[in-house]
């Protein structure tokens, strides 16, 4: 038995190559294993081939070729157990105007196959705050309340892995906390999340493993603290007292004279202190009025491997 919530191998999907659309390589050989019970992030600039990707595993886009296993399902040959193991919030709100909340969540249950008896739909509205709601028309909820509805259709046959395609793209901060709770709260339960964002920070924050896209293959896959701890730069930048002059920095520190008349020393945090560079400022009679330094973080090791 394997222990990965999804084994995808050298997958590829064209989209168009008819007359009227020239064929797109959308995806061009993606491999990607995702452990179970993780908190996953998939991340890469627009065009990347993230929701592609997603499509995919969740059966409603066809790959050109390849191998995808969801929850140990050969898509192929088991396409309703795979199905089954996983739901989708799409990126594109798609929901049914004259349905009310409820109605929603019960259709979806009843496309899964899931009996009247095993249905979920009035915890699911508790768990996305849409019980008062319950009963009104989807056309008459707030963006807010949509996005939740499609979080609460995604969970209605309980599936093992749950994948977010920009849960929290143009959301306000409250309903972004609140699908974090969500999200949080249903990975500690066991379900293995998958979730693709632009906002960097919150891929820091939330994921545990993280995978970087671009241009329809995957860069780079590694722990988030890894993937941190790739990029060793550090900068320092101190304010002078008085105007500096000559400086002798050890080797491999690169130094910028900025246009407010602090300097930046940027160098390796493995190879070069923070010690080593303040003695050295010493020694040439700098005097600081201010300091700071910043780490790399995730924005760095997403630029250095995405750019063109
Ligand atoms: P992402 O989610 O990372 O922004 P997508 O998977 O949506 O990326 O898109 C990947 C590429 O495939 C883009 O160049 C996009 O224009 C193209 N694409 C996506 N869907 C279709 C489609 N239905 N028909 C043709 N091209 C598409
Ligand atoms: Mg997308």
């Amino acid at each position: 038995m394997t222990d990965l919530a999804i084994d995808i191998k050298d997958l590829h999907k064209t989209y168009g190559g008819t007359k009227k659309s020239p064929p797109k390589q959308a995806l061009q050989g993606v491999s990607l294993a995702i452990p179970r019970g993780r908190i996953f992030g998939l991340l890469g600039p627009n065009g990347a081939g993230k929701s592609t990707l997603i499509n995919i595993m969740a059966g409603l886009v066809t790959k050109t070729s390849g191998g995808v296993r969801i929850w140990g399902f050969d898509q192929d040959e088991n396409p309703r157990q795979s199905r089954a193991a996983i739901g989708v919030m799409p990126q594109e709100l798609n929901l049914d105007p004259f349905f009310t909340p409820r109605a929603s969540l019960e259709v979806q249950a009843g496309l899964y196959g899931v009996p009247k008896a095993k249905r979920q739909s009035d915890e699911i509205l508790r768990l996305i705050g849409l019980e008062d709601k319950a009963h009104s028309y989807a056309r008459a909820l707030s963006g807010g309340m949509r996005r939740r509805l499609l979080l609460g259709k995604a969970l209605v046959h309980s599936p093992n892995i749950l994948v977010l395609d920009e849960p929290t793209a143009g959301v306000d901060i409250e309903l972004r906390q609140m699908l974090w709770n969500n999200v949080r709260k249903l990975n500690e339960d066991g379900m293995t999340i998958i979730l693709t964002t632009h906002y960097l920070e919150e891929a820091q924050e939330m994921c545990d493993e993280i995978a970087i896209m671009d241009n329809g293959k995957v860069r780079a896959q590694d722990s988030t603290a890894n993937m941190l701890s790739r990029l060793d730069a550090k900068t320092m930048i101190v304010m002078p007292g008085t105007p500096v002059g000559a400086l002798a920095l050890p080797d491999g520190v690169t130094l910028d004279h900025r246009r407010d008349g602090s300097i930046a020393m940027t160098y390796s945090r493995s190879v070069i202190s923070a010690d080593q560079i303040l003695d050295c400022l010493r020694q040439a009679g700098v005097t600081i009025q201010d300091i700071r330094t910043k780490e790399a973080d995730l924005e760095d090791v997403f630029l250095s491997l995405t750019a063109a």
